[in-house]
């Protein structure tokens, strides 16, 4: 039997990857639907490649522009935010939840709803709504699959252990292109030196949360949700090779870590084949040709967003929320030129400072307090535009 796929959001990078390994396993995996923000022309050369059942383009201006290039194909075609619900609902064994940023916070929620098997690499999805998330997914019996590298590796190390015995967790980080310069050489940091990550290829938002060590920030708050380990039974620690790519302590003092490439196609595969294994074309970690791994504590005064975000947990109710909000739009902001790297975080910590609240009590209320952050990041953000 073929396992159907969905992919929400096929045309980034996760996406791109997971579409790799599906096409190099066309007797196992099928694909049924798949989603893209606007990229036409992508999105309907992956329906046409892979046989998709349904394309979906967030994008309403480009509904024509898509039917039009998948004409003569059985592919459906749809456009719009509730569309991108149709598609996580859609005929399928497991939905791929690859859209970045909130914005895939619903489509994620409908798959969860539906009772699909998702694997998680919208990591803002839980930061915003983890606890929603989680109970829904007990609700419905539905299995969450990391898909984030760390969580994933996390994952592996907890295969046939019981969760009553783990100690901590153990993050490891990059410490991302700017883990060696000053202050002052990251403060005149530009998006490009950004963007180039040292080991992992990525979209353009998590390498730049990767330059800030938000990155990490975030998946402290993912894995407190996605294992139920509360915030001080949770390490990071800095690992500049990208050889381990995360650790359980457990009672006994034992550690399990998790080894692999740094490409994301060996979490992903693990995934798509679980509870069996995948082969996958990913070159092997030599251990004699890597020599030696390092580790070291991450400096919180060059990178303070990684304390921000420890805040924001402990903090609990709202504070997630308005930490990923005020940190979506600081990066956009980044991104386009306008504020400086460290001005990302300084514009988070304000935002944080401004907000306070109860938990959201449903997903309509992440949206609204998503959307009201946005604005308050907003006007912090323009006293440091330039
Ligand atoms: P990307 O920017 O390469 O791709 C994002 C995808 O989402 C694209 O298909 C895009 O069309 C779609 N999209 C963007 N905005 C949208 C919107 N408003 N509505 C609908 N669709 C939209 O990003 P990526 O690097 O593939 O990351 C995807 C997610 O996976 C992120 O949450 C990221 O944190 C997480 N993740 C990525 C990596 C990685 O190696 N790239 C590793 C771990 C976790
Ligand atoms: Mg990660």
């Amino acid at each position: 039997m073929t396992r159907r796929i969905s992919i929400l959001g096929a045309t980034g990078s996760i996406g791109s990857s997971t579409l790799d390994l599906i096409e190099r396993n066309p007797d196992r995996f099928e694909v049924a639907a798949v989603t893209a923000n606007s990229n036409v022309d992508e999105l309907a050369a992956i329906a046409r490649r892979t046989g998709a059942t349904l394309a979906v383009i967030a994008d309403e201006t480009k509904y024509s522009a898509l039917k039009e290039a998948v004409a003569g194909t059985r592919c459906a075609v749809a456009a719009g935010e509730n569309a991108l619900i149709e598609a996580a609902q859609a005929e399928a064994e497991l939905v791929i939840a690859a859209i970045v940023g909130c914005a895939g916070l619903r489509p994620t929620m409908a798959a969860i709803e539906a009772g699909r098997t998702v694997g998680l690499a919208n990591k803002e999805a839980l930061v915003t709504a983890g606890s929603l998330m989680t109970e829904t997914a007990r609700r419905k019996s539905v299995d969450l699959l990391p898909v984030d590298s760390e969580h994933n590796a996390i994952f592996q190390c907890l295969a046939g252990e019981s969760t009553d015995q783990i100690e901590r967790m153990i993050l490891t980080a990059s410490g991302g292109p700017f883990r060696t310069w000053t202050a002052e050489r990251i403060d005149a940091a530009t998006p490009d030196q950004a963007v180039a990550h040292p080991n992992w290829s990525m979209g353009a938002k998590i390498s730049v949360d990767s330059a800030t060590l938000m990155n990490k920030g975030l998946e402290l708050i993912e894995a407190h949700h996605l294992f139920g380990v509360s915030a001080d039974r949770l390490d990071v620690v800095v690992h500049p090779q990208s050889a381990i790519h995360s650790l359980v302590e457990f009672v006994d003092g034992s550690m399990l870590a998790q080894i692999g490439p740094p490409d994301m196609r060996v979490p992903i595969a693990y995934v798509l084949g679980w509870p069996e294994r995948i082969a996958t074309p990913v070159p092997r970690v030599r251990l004699a040709d890597l020599g030696r791994m390092d580790f070291e504590e991450p400096d919180l005064q060059r990178f303070p967003a990684l304390r921000i975000a420890r805040e924001a947990l402990a903090a609990g109710g709202a504070a997630a929320v308005v930490l990923n909000a005020a940190n979506e739009v600081a990066v956009e902001l980044f991104l386009a030129n306008r504020i400086k790297f460290n001005d990302i975080p300084a514009i988070v910590e304000q935002a944080l400072n401004r907000h306070s609240g109860p938990s959201p009590a449903s997903i309509e209320d992440v949206m609204e307090i998503d959307r009201g952050s946005r604005a308050d990041a907003r006007l912090v953000a323009g006293s440091f535009c330039r």
